[in-house]
């Protein structure tokens, strides 16, 4: 046996990896388990998408290797598609990358743009997959808590001065990966004004961009005027047209930090299969029917789960966007212990708030991902604990 780099012993643990463990324990004993605990969409990518793959597939160009820096076609489709949805002009050579999943872009660009010990504002809660970015480009996170007393905004007032201005990176998302909170354009502006005077590259993970609820469609940080000068846009497929299997995303909007994802890609890849950046081309550019059918999917499903919740007497708010639900554990308990009763009697999985930072204890993830009547029946089962 070999022994593990120094590099890859220090990355954080993951998480998540021992829940699954948990949920298929009560499995493996015979247990029906309602795991809402993980985040992968249930329902399939639309037809009109896989049937443009499979024609993709049978065309021998696509047998080839793929362009470098990712088809040209698909460039220009995501600068069409941002310009459509949001009204922001982009150069679809110098300011999109194609990506191998959001996560691919989010874990690198710590290592594109910052040197070792550089500070990097991460939001807590947040998304686990930043930490490895920072571990692995060997920078110092600086967590920015998200309260709800804010609308899980962070605040930028109560960053200290010298960590602000040393700061090189700022991660943010919205609609947001565990709290469902969404961010309007005035919080969007106020990023822009506070990266922008301390020349802080801001990455918006916009993974859940096209997940909004109420009739609200969630902003885009590249509408902000300044944005683009500021930082860049992750955008994934993965949600929007449930296409998590595919590992396509892309990055939007300046120019230098486009450059240097490409670069560092330019290293370790050519491009992804040519066929699957088709597909994704027509996921842009086709119907967006589908898209939105999703969205309003999450929108009912969230609409039954919290009032089932709140019918049992579990004082919980609407998440706003993305398909989580953050829910208040009962006093008492901490997030673990309460997602392990929850697993233990109720057979109902969901993650703790713990597992995305110090800031997420109090909590637990739930996501909406099962059907409206799976989602009932969850209720019921935690409603037989008799805690609320
Ligand atoms: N960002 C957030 C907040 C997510 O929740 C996810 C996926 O769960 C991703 C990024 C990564 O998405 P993907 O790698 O599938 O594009």
């Amino acid at each position: 046996t070999f022994e593990q780099s120094r590099l890859l012993k220090s990355l954080p643990k993951q998480f998540f990896a021992s829940l699954v463990q948990k949920v298929n324990k009560v499995r493996a004993e015979g247990h029906d388990v309602i795991n809402l605990g993980q985040g992968n969409p249930d329902q399939p990518t639309p037809q009109h998408i896989v049937e443009r793959l499979k024609l993709a597939a049978e065309h021998p160009d696509n047998h080839k290797y793929p362009p470098f820096r990712g088809k040209a076609e698909l460039k220009q489709a995501a600068a069409d598609f941002y310009l459509k949805e949001y009204g922001v002009h982009l150069d679809p050579e110098k300011e999109i990358a194609i990506l191998f999943g959001g996560k691919a872009g989010l874990v690198e660009l710590p290592q594109c743009l910052l040197d070792p010990g550089d500070i990097m504002l991460v939001p807590d809660p947040g998304y686990p997959d930043y930490w490895s970015g920072a571990a692995l480009a060997k920078v110092h996170m600086e967590m920015m808590p998200l309260k709800e007393e804010n609308d899980f905004l962070p605040s930028f007032n109560d960053i200290p001065k010298e960590i602000g201005d040393q700061a090189k990176m700022m991660i943010l998302n919205y609609p947001n990966n565990p709290t469902g909170a969404v961010a309007n354009e005035d919080f969007f502006r106020q990023t822009v004004e506070y990266a922008s005077a301390r020349e802080i590259c801001v990455v918006h993970d916009f993974a859940y961009g096209g997940i909004g609820f109420d009739g609200k469609k969630p902003t885009s940080f590249l509408q902000l005027e300044g944005a683009k000068e500021t930082g860049v846009e992750i955008y994934t497929f993965s949600k929007t047209y449930n296409m998590a299997g595919w590992r396509i995303a892309f990055a939007a909007g300046n120019a230098s930090v486009i450059e240097a994802i490409n670069l560092m890609q330019d290293h370790q890849y050519v491009s992804l299969f040519g066929a699957v950046q088709d597909a994704a081309a027509e996921a842009l550019l086709g119907p967006q029917e589908a898209a939105a059918e999703i969205s309003a999917m999450y929108e009912k499903r969230r609409d039954v789960f919290i009032s089932s919740l709140q019918e049992i007497g579990w004082d919980v708010k609407s998440p706003k966007g993305s398909f989580f639900a953050w829910l208040k554990v009962p006093s008492g308990y901490s997030s673990l212990d309460f997602s392990d009763l929850l697993l233990d009697k109720a057979r109902v999985a969901v993650a703790p708030g713990i597992g995305f930072g110090e800031h997420g204890e109090g909590y637990v993830r739930v996501g909406l991902l099962t059907s409206e009547e799976r989602l009932k029946e969850a209720a019921l089962r935690i409603k037989e604990l008799e805690i609320f």
